[in-house]
């Protein structure tokens, strides 16, 4: 049956780490007394080592779960697995652990529910789990909040519950009418079936008055009250082990009442006779409780079982496995993105940047030039050849073309696919089931973001210098100025296009064409009249006084404004309009040598070299780095930086692979438990019988 109790411990640990409800609870012993009454000494006695926590200040804050068993071993130790600090040989660290993880509580709250989960191994220590609790507090100190005594009579109310087994120490110095362990026990255990009572410091009172209150004809307990001596008074700064010297004290005092306690009397006294009380007691508890507590893993079990199938069909996860798939996924996105920064792609997209910049250059030194027409008039003329045409043009020409190369197109390609790159990795990490893992995804992001910082110094140098021989001299051949022509017809269209749908935004906002018309006459006239007034000015070189512009009452300033913008973008379009005639003319389609007439071709190439050379070498500095840096950074951030901890701790981040998580162990420790407590029950059925053949 030892055997029996030992297996059922080690299920009881492992019941209390599947769920915490009563239903899957195995008996524990629960150790209640006031302060004082001497309950650590009991309790270190019974474990044979000084280790709990000592001082004034109630250092019990926290209930402690203690199980002790026979590691096999020599060696005696403690562990706290929750803390995961290994084998501690040492019990006075155990005892500063303890006193930490109490002090950690703060004096606020002075008592928590929060269990310390304490294990002793010793071939010394019987096979028990006894849960220590804060003593009960007798008269509420001034250091002491209110509720104290409360708190702690419901947290010992908790415990004290079936199946548990209540030790209720008493200290035999005090009257056991006032002994709130015992009134406690009786409220919830009447007849004492489950509660033991301890009667500490026995040598504090004559023994026929301690062989009284053992005999317990005041105060009956089914299970009976047992006698000790824990501490002798007169050595209590001994330097030899706790034990050892209440051994010896409880020994000398119940040795020297041989007539009181002899085994005649059929009292219980001593630390040995109460560690055999409660080995007996905890282990009937657990056989009667064993029945029960099969039934309702079994329960739990067909339960988790049946979930299982329903909700997961039986398949089975692994923290590893889901960082592994998710790490797929991410690659996976990673290379279908990757296609939208193939050479093309990027070409075309710096060619579109660079059509801006070209339509810029156009508008600054082209279309606000006063003398656009004649360059219209040339071109329509045949007779023009290009070399005659005057050095205005020729300069115009050189003076654009110097603005498009010199206008940081290294710097503004290069920013321009390192953006599309920080958008491309946002939108990878930003999408399932990376909104679960804001950290990883944090990672990722920033990863990138040095790759890219790493990088586009380097790249946007490598580009400008690349590009620098556009700066002096750009050749066209025929075929390229066929196809910027092409292009600029096409863009000139596009603009064209803009234009008048601004255009008619504006007449829709200002009610109709006829409106917008008088409305532009209006506006006009206030623009010549304010000429005038200008010339006026100049003319008599003197300060007239600015008069109000008039007229503003008809209408509203808004509405002067939508004016102007309209007066601009027909401007506009009747210049876009003169230029696309000369892009479509026979002019322009004559060749490269046309250059000068038709600019917009000439920059259109121009363009579409530097886009082509941009992308080579941003490909090669930038891309290729970047597609190569990161997939790996991923695998060395995202998994081998990890260890198990954190990659658990990443799935269960997922609320959806954390309940499958969840139900797969609990599972899976259900079945663990349930195969114990079927080897027990054969166990059982083999060792029964032997005594009835007796
Ligand atoms: P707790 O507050 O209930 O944990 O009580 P302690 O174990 O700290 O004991 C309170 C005081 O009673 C301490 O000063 C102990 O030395 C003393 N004490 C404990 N057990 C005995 C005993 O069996 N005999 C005597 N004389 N003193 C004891």
């Amino acid at each position: 049956l030892m055997h029996l109790t030992r297996k059922l411990i080690e299920i009881r640990s492992m019941l209390l780490s599947i769920d915490q409800s009563d239903a899957l609870k195995l008996p524990s012993i629960v150790v209640i007394g006031s302060q004082s009454s001497g309950k650590s000494s009991l309790l270190e006695a019974i474990v044979g080592h000084e280790f709990l926590p000592k001082g004034n200040n109630m250092v019990t804050r926290r209930p402690i779960e203690l199980t002790l068993a026979d590691g096999k071993t020599p060696e005696e130790y403690g562990e706290f697995p929750a803390l995961g600090l290994g084998k501690i040989t040492n019990f006075a660290q155990i005892q500063q652990t303890l006193t930490d993880l109490n002090l950690a509580v703060p004096s606020s709250e002075a008592v928590s529910n929060d269990a310390i989960d304490l294990r002793i191994y010793s071939p010394n220590v019987p096979d028990l789990t006894l849960i220590d609790l804060p003593g009960y507090v007798q008269i509420s100190s001034m250091d002491q909040p209110e509720t104290l005594k409360e708190k702690i009579a419901s947290l010992c109310e908790r415990y004290i519950r079936e199946p548990n087994i209540i030790l209720a120490v008493c200290a035999a110095d005090v009257d056991l009418a006032n002994s709130p362990a015992l009134r406690a026990s009786r409220k919830v255990d009447p007849l004492g079936l489950r509660t033991i009572g301890v009667i500490t410091k026995m040598d504090l009172v004559p023994p026929e008055q301690g062989a009284m209150i053992l005999a317990g004809n005041r105060y009956p307990l089914h299970l009976g009250y047992v006698g000790v001596v824990t501490k002798s008074a007169g050595n209590k700064f001994s330097s030899q082990s706790a034990g050892t010297v209440a051994k010896r004290s409880e020994n000398d005092y119940f040795g020297n009442h041989r007539d009181y306690f002899g085994a005649s009397s059929s009292l219980m006294v001593g630390t040995d006779t109460l560690r055999r009380r409660l080995m007996e007691v905890l282990e009937s508890s657990m056989a009667s409780s064993l029945h029960g507590i099969t039934n309702a893993v079994q329960l739990e079990l067909e339960e988790a079982t049946y979930q299982f199938k329903v909700q997961y069909n039986d398949r089975r996860i692994t923290a590893e496995s889901y960082m592994a798939e998710t790490v797929d996924t991410l690659k996976s996105r990673f290379k279908d993105f990757t296609t939208q920064f193939r050479k093309p792609q990027v070409r075309e997209k710096l060619k579109m940047m660079l059509d801006e910049k070209v339509m810029d250059v156009l508008e600054q030194l082209y279309w606000l030039d006063k003398r656009m027409p004649e360059l219209g008039a040339l071109a329509a003329d045949s007779k023009v050849k290009p070399q005659d045409v005057e050095a205005y043009w020729r300069h115009k020409l050189e003076a654009a073309s110097s603005l498009l190369t010199k206008s940081g197109v290294g710097r503004d390609s290069t920013l321009l696919v390192a953006d599309g790159l920080r958008g491309l990795i946002d939108s990878i990490v930003s999408g399932d089931p990376f909104t679960h893992h804001p950290r990883a995804a944090e990672r990722i992001v920033q990863f990138s973001h040095v790759i890219l910082r790493e990088r586009i110094g380097v790249t946007s140098d490598q580009v400008e210098n690349c590009i620098k021989p556009f700066k002096y001299e750009v050749d066209v051949d025929e075929r390229e100025w066929e196809q910027g022509r092409e292009r600029a017809v096409e863009l000139f269209q596009t603009e064209l296009a803009m234009c008048e749908s601004k255009l008619k935004e504006i007449r829709k906002k200002v009610g109709g064409g006829r409106r917008l018309r008088s409305l532009l006459g209006y506006v006009q006239g206030l623009e010549e009249q304010a000429k005038e007034r200008r010339n006026r000015r100049l003319a008599r070189e003197e300060d007239v006084q600015e008069e109000s512009e008039p007229g503003s009452y008809r209408y509203p300033p808004g509405q002067i404004l939508d004016a102007r913008h309209a007066m601009l973008y027909s401007d506009r379009l009747s210049i876009l309009k003169l230029r696309l005639a000369a892009l479509k003319s026979r002019r322009c389609k004559a060749g490269p040598e046309s250059d000068v007439l038709c600019p917009e071709v000439f920059l259109n190439v121009v363009a579409d070299k530097l886009a082509h050379t941009s992308t080579m070498f941003i490909n090669i500095e930038l891309l290729d780095h970047f597609f190569d840096q990161l997939p790996r950074g991923i695998d060395s951030r995202l998994i081998y930086d990890l260890d198990r901890k954190e990659v658990e701790e990443f799935a269960r981040e997922n609320p959806v692979v954390k309940h499958h998580l969840d139900l797969q162990e609990r599972k899976d420790k259900l079945e663990e438990v349930m195969k114990q407590l079927n080897s027990l029950s054969t166990l059982r059925t083999d060792t029964q019988p032997a005594p009835r053949r007796q």
